[in-house]
This record gives structure tokens, sequence and C-alpha cells, in this order.
């Protein structure tokens, strides 16, 4: 049986009378975009925003989501989880978006900060919306009226903080996300770890990275495996399985090519 590509990559969808979560793409090193939707309210909440998060958020082919996003939470600054973030704020500032935009990512998240900071200093004079982002400590909130938002340092590194004598985790951060009586747990990336299973147990839904087929022996472990993944989200009541690699087996299409 050859898998599809669009079971690795979504879209998924989970629902309950509570709450919509939309994920229109996740793919390790390209994008990761996850949309959460309170059906009391209509607003919106954005977990990571990859590459071509405007594009699958005009996909419906509606706008309401222009004003209706009350804040982005970022896990971390890589690009595959913040790299549609200045088109969807020029994007907002096209439309003339009005209500604030907050923004939370983990403290010292170099890359998304210079973007937020260097964006609103270039368009000062003629941005219609403020931008307001909060850095999140392990165990730090924010709420909305429709989002009530906690952070979880994980422990994720990245090719940049690679020394060869001493681990240096970069700033990386998931969130658990209460909407109504609901909660929603996003792993962002992380390689297993208590805070991760702090982080899902007893969630309605997790939301894991399982960025990887088997689990590697290495000691300088940067995401979950598979069956890491899998075992953090029997802890849940639900789970989806997100950011995984985007290639099916070679071998299988080679297979199928020759029927
Ligand atoms: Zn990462």
């Amino acid at each position: 049986m050859v898998k599809k590509l669009s079971a690795i990559t979504g879209p998924f969808q989970w629902e309950n009378e509570e709450v919509t979560v939309h994920i229109p793409y996740s793919a390790a090193g390209v994008s990761t975009i996850i949309v959460v939707i309170s059906k009391a309210t209509e607003r919106i909440m954005l977990l990571d925003v990859g590459d071509g998060a405007t594009r699958d958020l005009l996909s419906k082919g509606e706008r309401s989501f222009i004003e209706a996003i009350d804040l982005l939470a970022i896990s971390h600054g890589h690009f595959d989880h913040m790299g549609g973030l200045h088109t969807l704020l020029g994007f907002l500032r096209m439309m003339k978006r009005s209500r604030p935009l907050h923004i939370l990512l983990p403290k010292g998240c170099i890359e998304a900060i210079t973007v937020i900071t260097h964006f609103r200093k270039i368009y000062s004079e003629t941005l219609p919306y403020s931008i307001e982002f909060h850095e999140m400590l392990d165990g730090a909130v924010f709420g909305t009226a429709s989002f009530k938002v906690k952070a979880h340092q994980v422990e994720h590194f990245g090719m940049e903080n690679i020394d060869e004598e001493n681990e240096i985790l970069m700033p990386a951060v998931g969130y658990t996300v209460r909407v109504g009586k609901t909660l929603l747990a996003y792993t962002g990336d992380t390689r297993s770890c208590k805070a991760v299973e702090n982080l899902v147990c007893g969630s309605d839904l997790a939301i894991i990275e399982a960025t990887r087929r088997e689990t590697p022996r290495s000691k300088r472990r940067v995401h979950l495996s598979e069956d890491e993944a899998r075992a953090l989200g029997s802890q849940a009541k639900d789970f989806l399985l997100i950011h995984r690699i985007p290639i099916v087996r070679h071998e299988r299409i080679k297979k199928r090519l020759r029927r």
C-alpha cells in the first residue's frame, strides 16, 4: 500500500463542539501552520506561521481572518515555523487590519523578534494595526477572551547551536491552549523530554511533531520519532502527528509504477 503524500503533510482537521483545529500543511523543513478557531466567538489563533500561511488562510475564499485573528504563537525561530510571518504581517497591513495583533514567542527568539521589530520600524507611518510581541518563558501565560495560552519550554537545538563540548538548546516552547473547556497541546519541535510529556498529558487533542521515522541512537537528539510521538499521544485523549518528512518511500513508488 503506497502512502499518499497528503497523508503525511495534511491537510488535517479535528473538531469538537467548542473548537475547530485545521492544519492545512505541515512538513519538517518546509512549513507548519495550525489554525485554531473558537466556535463560540469565531476568533482565530495560529500556532506557527510557516511559509504559505497567508495562502492557506485564503484558501477558503474568505477574508474574515484579517480581523478574526487574535494572536499568533510561534514555537521557535526555525524558518519552517515562522517563514510566513513577514507575508502575513504585510497582507494584514495591505488589507488595513485595525485590531492589535499579539504574537507569542520564546524568550530570545531573535529570528521572529527581528522580523517583527523591523516590520514595525519600516512601516511605522503606515501600519494600520499595532503588533505586540510577548517573550514567553517556561510557564508564562497569555490570554484573550477566546484563548488561554501557556508556554512550556521544550528541548530543541538547531545546527547553529551545536557545540562539540556543550549542548546549547535554542529558545523553543510548546503551547497549551484552552478554548472553553477544551485543552489543546502543541509540542513545537522537541526531543523526548519530561516537559513534552507534561505538556501533552491529559489534553483533549495533542498536536505532536513526529519528524523521525525511527528513533535514532544519537545522543544529540533534535526531534521525536514516530514511535515516541505515538507513545506521547497515548497520554492525550486524541492526537495528531505532524511535521513529518515530506517524502514517500522511493522503492514503493517504483513498485507502483511497475503495476
Ligand atoms: Zn525546529
